[in-house]
């Protein structure tokens, strides 16, 4: 059992399993910057009534949560009112629980990628050509906000095709993107891969030809391992990449948007990221 902060507001990541989450740390390591009274801990809850379990924590006194896998479409679903970029992309991380009872949803992962991408690594979008493999959750959160960046094109390539079709119809730009399996990758190069598939999970990287990397392009895994190069950032700097790049910093900055919400404080994220590494 964690101590808690006498007075401190109380938030917590949910999810299933949860317990090796890096959330708790880098949201107190934000606290600590701010110097916000802030207790922040990682709450595994059963696949059964996300709703209920919810409101019990709701009851318990806590200000807000960060979702994760499984239930970011469940905490999307529950929310009395949700932010534009919750519509877009039709999952939830980030849960306000207000004054008055109410349930507030936004979703963080979208910038929290972009801001990764652009501030900490200073990686070009516009005008430049996308490809994302994958067609999940993590890829609807992240369309829009790679989208308001105005790049030339994004191809969505998945395993299962239909998916990665319907992602590609769905947004309003939808003129700039196009979807394909991955055996018909290899005629084209991008300037960006972007690897949001879950055979990371199991330490894979998908079916995918060399004949995509350009002399410049840069690849970004949104998964992250601060022990070890990710599956996908050994593929990509074996196959020559000019930068390969995994999501500790995704996650930072997602969780960096998420504290804004809840405190109204902007903290400095490069350290914290730093500190993880370390
Ligand atoms: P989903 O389960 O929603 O989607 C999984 C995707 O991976 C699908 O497109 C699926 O293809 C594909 N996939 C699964 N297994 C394989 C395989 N063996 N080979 C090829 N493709 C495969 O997951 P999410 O979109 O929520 O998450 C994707 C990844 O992004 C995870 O690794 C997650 O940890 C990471 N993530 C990182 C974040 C960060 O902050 N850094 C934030 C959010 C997510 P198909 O459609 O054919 O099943």
């Amino acid at each position: 059992m964690e101590m808690q902060t006498v007075g401190a507001d109380r938030y917590a990541v949910v999810g299933n399993p949860v317990t090796h989450s890096l959330s708790p740390q880098i949201h107190r390591a934000f606290a600590q910057q701010t110097q916000q009274l802030v207790d922040y801990s990682a709450i595994e809850i059963a696949t059964g009534d996300f709703e209920l379990q919810l409101w019990e924590l709701q009851q318990q006194g806590l200000k807000g949560v960060n979702v994760t896998v499984p239930f970011k479409r469940q905490a999307w679903e529950i929310c009395d009112q949700r932010s534009p970029r919750a519509d877009d992309a039709g999952a939830v991380n980030t849960l306000v629980f207000t004054e008055d009872g109410n349930i507030e949803g936004d979703n963080t992962d979208g910038v929290g990628l972009t801001r990764d991408l652009l501030d900490n690594h200073h990686v070009l979008i516009k005008h430049r050509k996308i490809l994302i493999l994958g067609a999940g959750g993590a890829v609807r959160g992240v369309l829009a906000p790679l989208l308001a960046l105005q790049p030339e094109n994004i191809t969505i390539a998945n395993r299962t095709l239909e998916k990665a079709e319907v992602l590609a119809e769905e947004f309003p730009n939808s003129g700039n993107m196009q979807a394909c399996s991955f055996g018909d990758l290899g005629v084209d190069k991008y300037d960006l891969i972007i690897n949001a598939t879950a055979a990371s999970l199991d330490n894979e990287v998908p079916p995918i030809p060399e004949d995509i990397l350009g002399i410049n392009s840069v690849c970004y895994d949104l998964m992250y391992n601060i022990h070890s190069l990710t599956a996908f950032v050994n593929w990509a700097q074996r196959c020559g990449a000019s930068r390969a790049i995994d999501g500790l910093g995704m996650l930072v900055e997602q969780a960096a948007e998420s504290f804004f919400i809840w405190r109204g404080v902007r903290v400095e994220t490069p350290e914290v990221i730093a500190a993880l590494r370390h």
